[in-house]
């Protein structure tokens, strides 16, 4: 069976697999994005650690946190280097945890065809890359998403113009109008209007295990799939339309010609009304369902995954978009959260990952995790 979108598939896997020493395995991790979390984590779990950086200053900051500093480093060039050093990787049992970063720095192509076992289904990684794509599976598996406005004449009422490059919300704007529209808008990238959902923003971090038949388990079309669990939560701080509110009203600031912009720049941990968790959970349980069917042959979720959602006035959840692996916005639960303690303490979504590691080498089941 070929995996989704991938040219790593399951018999390369096991052939690679095949040559490792489970006894020794090392997680590698390129050095940013949550990887002292990643790190902390694989280290709690018993594992030896490796870190991946391009310059020395990145490396340098790891010494400041002795309890997640890797056990060795590889250092690079630059991160498309990764590719070439595969049997590098291989040789030395090496895992690699894929985060936001990684693929930003090795483009998601490149990162589908890296021939190195990695934790999760690289293959959802093709579909959490697509607007379009994430629309259909999270609209599939029972979320509401905002509505998208494909005319930008039919502007009426605020809408959030979303470029499709765009990193961690780099260039989005708000715009109320046609007007509004044409002024801020960059025609050169590919955009899209959604409209803008007035509420609070939660983003939910889920953990989804193929391997565990105990908790709260997802039912699929054909009974069970898995254990889902819901480790953290966070909102996301983003510069500056988190402190626009202290410089007086939207007229006030469109005189100072102030726009808001969406950049993050940190984040921070939250809890949502206990009522909400039913829902929370039937959407992430829907969307692990949904992602089975992605493709014929998808091997679905595995591991971490956040739903970006606004709750409304209504009590209502709209789902803007899903992240298919570890979030960023998990870091501030390194020693574990209101959620995950209540099962184990200081679980974070780092050591969860190391966990699930660590359980399907015991029962000689890496290659249900790994693609
Ligand atoms: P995204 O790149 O989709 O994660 O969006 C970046 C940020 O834009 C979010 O964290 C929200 O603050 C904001 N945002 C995105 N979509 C919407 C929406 N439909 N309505 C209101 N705010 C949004």
């Amino acid at each position: 069976m070929k995996a989704v979108g991938m040219v790593v598939d399951l018999i390369t896997l096991k052939k690679w697999l095949g040559n490792y020493d489970h006894e020794s395995i090392t997680i590698g991790v390129v050095a940013s994005h949550s990887s002292l979390q990643i790190l902390h984590g694989a280290r709690m779990e018993g594992f030896k650690t490796l870190g991946i950086a391009v310059g020395e200053n990145r490396k340098r900051y790891y010494s400041a946190f002795p309890g997640a500093e890797p056990d060795d480093w590889l250092m690079l060039e630059n991160y498309q280097d990764m590719i070439k050093h595969a049997e590098w990787f291989r040789e030395r049992n090496v895992i690699i945890i894929p985060h936001g970063s990684l693929v930003e720095y090795l483009g998601s192509q490149n990162y589908a065809n890296l021939e190195v076992p990695t934790f999760g289904n690289r293959g959802i990684l093709n579909w959490e890359s697509s607007r379009a794509k994430q629309r259909e599976w999270l609209e599939d598996g029972g979320c509401v998403m905002p509505k998208v406005i494909d005319d930008p004449h039919d502007i009426d009422g605020p809408v959030i113009v979303k470029y499709a490059g765009a990193k961690g919300g780099e260039g989005y704007f708000v715009a109320r109008d046609y007007r509004d529209f044409k002024r801020n808008v960059n025609l050169e990238e590919e955009f899209t209007i959604q409209e803008y959902v007035l509420g609070c923003r939660y983003y939910l971090h889920f953990f989804f295990d193929p391997t565990k038949n105990d908790g709260f388990q997802v039912q699929g079309r054909d009974g069970p799939l898995g254990s889902l669990e819901l480790l953290s939560m966070d909102r996301r701080d983003e510069s500056n339309v988190d402190e626009f509110y202290k410089l007086g009203s939207l007229r006030d600031l469109r005189e100072m010609n102030l726009e808001p912009s969406f950049v993050v720049t940190g984040n921070m941990p939250i809890v949502i009304r206990e009522s909400l968790l039913p829902k929370a959970f039937e959407l992430a349980e829907g969307t692990v369902a949904a992602s089975y069917g992605l493709e014929e042959g998808s091997r679905g979720m595995i591991g971490p995954f956040c739903l970006e959602t606004i709750v409304t006035d209504k009590l209502e959840f709209r789902v803007f978009e899903i992240s298919a692996r570890i979030v960023a916005g998990s870091n501030p639960f390194i020693g574990g959260s209101p959620y995950s303690d209540i099962n184990e303490p200081f679980m974070s979504t780092g050591r969860r990952i190391a966990r699930c590691i660590r359980q399907a080498i015991d029962s000689d089941n890496l290659d249900s995790i790994l693609s």
